[in-house]
């Protein structure tokens, strides 16, 4: 036998969830844990890999181990693929290693045509029968062929406002017979040919229509979020079909082990009886609370409860569970990882670990760092909200707090968001068409819909606050009513995530603080030994203070010129730049001494004894120029010059090519009476501490853009003599260092030189990203995205180190620089250090510590615990 690329459930277990995808890794899981699972088989994401690489035709050997596959489980069954009177039928589902909710397609009911219809009506009654049919015809249209399901849709719903009827369940059997001929018909219309009746055709319709949606942009769109390879292809998996729509024994779930709102170790999860999955996720029907399936199949719902805390047990997780009932028999269809919210990820860690179930290293390995950021964010100020007018309450389906204008559609709130506004997106229930809107919006609210709707889950994966299920909505044009208002488009309204409120206008939000379980995880974390350390960028001591409140262990970059913008400075830094003589620049700068002083001692104080380091001015010198008219005229009378003296001179400044022009280090050599006040300021700001409040200051003075030895050699010495003579005077000891940004290609490439200079490196992957790759930070939402979206970039490379381009240059830093000087620290400070996979990356390549903004600091913290515990080296 050749390869394999089909795998009974049988055959495969959870450690194969490459080769099959998550969902089938974890059926064929549970087959062989000999928990009641529908039988089925595999086609693998090989297979589907092959069949997109190979101009989109299933080879005849796949095909062959599909109808293999087939033969088994009829013998399985004593059901027939295609027979009219003991029918098989299957699902078909995609399943890919990582999940991706309502990305990928599924198609129910396979098998079915109008013989087939008969027998299943003589076995189950036409009500059942034809149900069945008329939802196989409309998915199978939609998902293999394409027609518009919208289409369908319609026509349903025409059918049922002629007869009067409310609900599908007031539909007969004679009703579903002629929906499945007017859905016939549509299919015909819009195709010209009549709807396939060979199940195999229809099978294999199906398989190669889950490959192609892999292909789907949706996919992209999901895939460029979570950072999920193309290459790694979808799996399908083909499973024999139970129905939870066989009548009022019948019933379906989608069922979380623990509350993923809250993390509460209570199941939690919906139910509907007489309905198939779909009903219940796709928010159509609202479902019943699951712990009431009790009175309805106390057995069955006792079944589950085992099963549950089995898998949990087995998994070490919460579990995301589907179930089906049929005629009173328990099914279980899937179950997986639950995504939950990250207050119920801490609650689940913490008790976990209480339980038992897993150690307190295997719960800091669950936590995705990202998620962190959700509990970083602003919550409703209370004394507004006290003032704030209730408009409704629903499901609290993804926690955080959330403030601004209304818009009904994904691609309205997308247009608004790029004007500028915060936006909430309000919709009947969302789509996967809808995921872009998705992504732009503060906030989702949804009329329909339970806790694992569709807005529901994809919400919470994106850490976006939703409130969903909120029936009272009545939509207008343009608009809608709830609790006696009506809201327009554009019109405020707030969204309480976590408690499921609406409330209109634009409530103010508070900060965030770490406590409760945040606070005892985090405990756990900085347990872990060997992490790389974490340090913040702060230009303030009120940033610093806010650094330090989330774990930050020291500052790995001051900006200094975001100091000079202060509107007390900024007349003297223009005063300063547009001197003409050395004389007259050292006068300015004299005056801008005491405030740059002022901003370091603040800093130590926070800090205390603390590493900081300071790097000197590194932004070309037209970015301080003014702009305006007014401006200049008041700057030129200041300086006792003409109007047109002073333009020309900023005219001359201007830098064509900001990022490369004569800016960092540059500026120091041109001007070091610069450098010599900056260092002045450090230093005396330094020794003031230290004997006023008995810190042991050690500042760090870092050299910005070098990608010479000579500049930097030039740099290091203006430093050095100034802070020297300082030190001697003042008759204290002070262990002052100085360093390097490595933020440009040549000065990875010197690193060697360099390191025998500098006491310390700090990557600046902004720079060193732009320059690498030729493009603008600024534009990483023009051509950059162009080119990440057809996936010539591997993602963003200003938001992920890219480990063979900006990735390898650092690596050949830090070889180089540990080559030729030992104890050389090495730190990161460009955006970089704040995003997780990059951590990741940082580690292994044995950096010391990587720094970021206050708000990532636990984020940070968590991924270089993740790192540490994981342990993988780049090579
Ligand atoms: C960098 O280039 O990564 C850096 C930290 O410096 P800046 O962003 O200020 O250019
Ligand atoms: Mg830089």
């Amino acid at each position: 036998m050749g390869h394999k690329y089909v795998y009974m459930f049988k055959e495969g277990n959870a450690s194969m969830r490459n080769l099959l995808g998550g969902k089938g890794a974890n059926l064929a899981e549970m087959t062989n844990m000999g928990i009641p699972v529908p039988n089925g088989f595999i086609v693998t994401t090989e297979a589907c890999t092959l069949y997109n690489s190979s101009g989109k035709v299933m080879s005849d050997d796949i095909k062959k181990q599909v109808e293999d596959c087939i033969n088994q489980l009829e013998a399985g069954s004593g059901k027939k693929f295609g027979d009219a009177t003991n029918p098989l039928l299957v699902s078909v589902r995609s399943g890919a290693r990582a999940s991706m909710p309502g990305m990928m397609d599924t198609v129910l009911n396979l098998g079915i045509n109008d013989t087939v219809a008969e027998g299943l009506a003589k076995l189950a009654g036409d009500r059942f029968a034809y149900d069945s049919y008329r939802r196989f015809i409309m998915m199978f249209a939609d998902v293999v062929i394409g027609v518009s399901k919208h289409d369908f849709e319609h026509a349903l719903d025409k059918y049922k406002a002629d007869k009067g009827y409310k609900s599908d369940d007031e539909m007969t059997g004679d009703d579903w017979k002629a929906i499945v001929d007017i859905f016939k018909d549509i299919y015909r219309k819009d195709q010209g040919a009549d709807f396939p009746t060979d199940a195999k055709e229809q099978l294999f319709g199906a398989i190669t229509a889950v490959f192609q949606s892999w292909d789907n942009e949706r996919a992209f769109i999901y895939r460029r979020m979570h950072d999920i390879p193309y290459e790694w292809g979808t799996a399908v998996n083909v499973q024999e079909m139970v129905y939870g729509n066989m009548g009022e024994t019948s019933g379906t779930g989608v069922v979380f082990t623990r509350n993923p709102s809250t993390g509460e170790n209570k199941i939690y999860g919906e139910f509907l009886m007489n309905a198939q999955g779909e009903d219940v996720v796709a928010g159509v029907r609202t479902p019943r609370p699951f712990v009431e399936l009790e009175q309805e199949n106390p057995e069955a719902y006792k079944e589950f409860l085992e099963i549950a805390k089995r898998l949990e047990k087995h998994y070490k997780y919460m579990q995301d569970m589907e179930m089906t009932i049929e005629n009173g028999k328990l099914y279980i269809l899937q179950t997986r990882n639950g995504k939950c919210t990250v207050h119920a990820a801490l609650q689940m860690a913490v008790d976990l670990v209480e339980e038992g179930i897993v150690t307190k290293n295997e719960a800091i390995k669950q936590v995705d760092p990202k998620a962190l950021d959700q509990l970083l964010h602003p919550m409703f100020d209370p004394a507004a909200l006290k003032a704030a007018k209730k408009l409704g309450s629903a499901l609290p389906a993804s926690p955080g707090a959330a403030a601004g204008q209304v818009y009904f559609t994904a691609q309205e709130a997308t247009v608004a968001h790029e004007r500028g506004e915060r936006v909430i997106l309000v919709r009947m229930e969302t789509s996967p068409d809808d995921i872009m809107g998705m992504e732009v919006s503060k906030g989702i609210l949804t009329a329909r819909g339970g806790m694992t709707s569709h807005a529901a889950v994809v919400a919470r994966g994106m850490g976006t606050c939703c409130v969903s299920g909120c029936e009272e909505i009545k939509f207008g044009e343009g608009t809608f009513t709830l609790g006696g208002e009506t809201i327009k488009e554009g019109d405020f309204i707030s969204l309480d995530g976590s408690t499921g409120t609406v409330y209109l206008g634009d409530i103010p939000t508070v900060e965030a603080e770490i406590s409760g379980n945040f606070s005892v995880f985090m405990e756990w974390v900085d347990q872990v030994p060997g992490k790389v350390g974490v340090r913040t960028n702060a230009d303030s001591p009120k940033d610093a203070l806010k650094a330090l409140e989330f774990g930050a262990e020291g500052i790995g970059l001051t900006r200094t010129e975001h100091m000079f913008f202060e509107p007390d400075r900024i007349a003297k830094v223009r005063k300063m730049i547009l001197s003409n003589t050395e004389e007259e620049r050292r006068a300015a700068l004299n005056e801008l001494l005491p405030f740059q002083k002022k901003d370091f001692t603040g800093i130590y104080e926070v800090m205390e004894n603390r590493s900081v380091t300071i790097r000197l001015l590194d932004p070309p010198l037209h970015e301080f120029m003014p702009t305006s008219e007014e401006d200049f005229t008041k700057l030129a009378a200041d300086m006792g010059k003409s109007v047109q003296d002073v333009k020309d001179t900023a005219a001359s400044l201007h830098e064509f090519n900001p990022m490369m022009g004569h800016r960092g280090c540059r500026l120091a050599v041109s001007y070091p009476e610069i450098a010599e006040m900056q260092t002045r300021a450090i230093i005396e700001a330094a020794i003031d501490v230290k004997k006023s409040k008995g810190y042991d200051i050690k500042p760090e003075i870092m050299i910005p853009l070098v990608g010479d030895i000579k500049e930097t050699r030039y740099v290091k010495e203006v430093i050095d003599k100034t802070a020297k003579e300082l030190v001697a005077a003042a008759g204290i000891e002070l262990n002052y260092t100085i360093g390097t940004m490595i933020e440009i290609p040549r000065a990875c490439i010197i690193a060697d030189e360099i390191a025998k200079e500098a006491a310390f490196f700090s990557f600046g992957t902004n720079d060193l990203t732009q320059m690498t790759y030729g493009i603008s930070r600024d534009d990483a939402g023009g051509v950059l995205k162009d080119y990440v979206d057809k996936n010539i970039y591997e993602g963003d490379p200003f938001a992920k180190l890219d480990p063979v381009g900006v990735g390898a240059l650092m690596k050949i830093a830090v070889e180089k620089g540990r080559g030729a000087n030992k104890t050389l620290k090495i730190g990161i400070c460009g955006e970089h250090g704040g995003d997780p996979a990059s951590i990741t990356f940082c580690a292994s390549i044995g950096l010391d510590y990587v720094s970021c903004s206050p708000f990532r600091v636990p984020i940070a913290r968590l991924a270089a615990a993740q790192a540490a515990l994981t342990g993988e080296k780049f090579d």
